[in-house]
């Protein structure tokens, strides 16, 4: 199946997306993780990308759909996928139907206050990326990941200057495609406000799994 998680910064896209995986047996795709990952690299693809991520404004459409491509070319990829993150732009969803199909897209619908405290108290491991949060999901030891004992920080972009502007990102420029993809006929509509279990069971009906 090859899905797209559309919702605001702090929806909850990555933390149901790693429940949906072992559901559905797909790669999660997230192009965030990947500018990350360019960026602790030190690449040249990723020092452009951290300044921008710091600011909390877009990656360009061009680069952003050459690095999306790419990595749908793969062959885990050829069995379906889920896109977390990507497309953010009309342009982004005008390329990626040039070059792959897409079955649903999910919609995280939440409000805005939880969507703030949930990016206020995010926390991720700087080695392995897994999600946690200082109030709804901790670390077991405080600092340290579950996952691979790796430093548990506060994300770059997820200080309060750069949370209001990926917000206000997300309002102009990636929340016209809940229209784009509604009159596509490909638009699923979850309730993503209530606690993660909820969220899955959700999605689970939403899409009939
Ligand atoms: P996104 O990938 O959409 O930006 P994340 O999956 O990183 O969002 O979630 C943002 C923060 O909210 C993380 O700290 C995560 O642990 C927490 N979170 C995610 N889903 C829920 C939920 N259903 N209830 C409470 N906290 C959640
Ligand atoms: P995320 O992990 O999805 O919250 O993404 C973190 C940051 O990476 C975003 O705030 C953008 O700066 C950049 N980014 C991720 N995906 C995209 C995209 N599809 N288009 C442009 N920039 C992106």
């Amino acid at each position: 199946m090859r899905l797209i998680f559309l919702g605001p910064p702090g929806a909850g896209k990555g933390t149901l997306a790693v429940t949906a995986v072992e559901i559905l047996g797909v790669p999660q795709i997230s192009t965030g993780a990947m500018f990350r990952a360019a960026a602790s690299a030190g690449t040249p693809l990723g020092l452009k990308a951290r300044a921008i991520m710091e600011s909390g404004s877009l990656v360009d459409d061009e680069t952003t759909i050459g690095l999306a491509k790419e990595r749908l070319a793969q062959e885990d990829a050829r069995a379906g996928y889920i896109l977390d993150g990507f497309p953010r732009t009309i342009a982004q969803a005008e390329a990626l139907a040039g070059f792959s199909a897409v079955d649903k897209v999910v919609n995280f619908e939440l409000p805005d206050s939880v969507v703030l405290e949930r990016l206020g108290g995010r926390r991720v491991c700087s080695s392995c990326g897994f999600n946690y949060h200082a109030l709804f999901n901790k670390p077991k030891f405080d600092g340290s990941c579950d996952r691979c004992g790796g430093k548990v920080l506060i994300r770059d972009d997820d200080l309060p200057e750069a949370i209001q502007k990926r917000l206000e990102v997300y309002r102009s420029q990636t929340a016209p495609l809940i229209d784009f993809y509604r009159k596509a006929g490909l638009l699923v509509d979850i309730d993503a406000s209530g606690p993660a279990d909820e969220v899955v069971r959700n999605f689970r009906s939403a899409l009939g799994l």
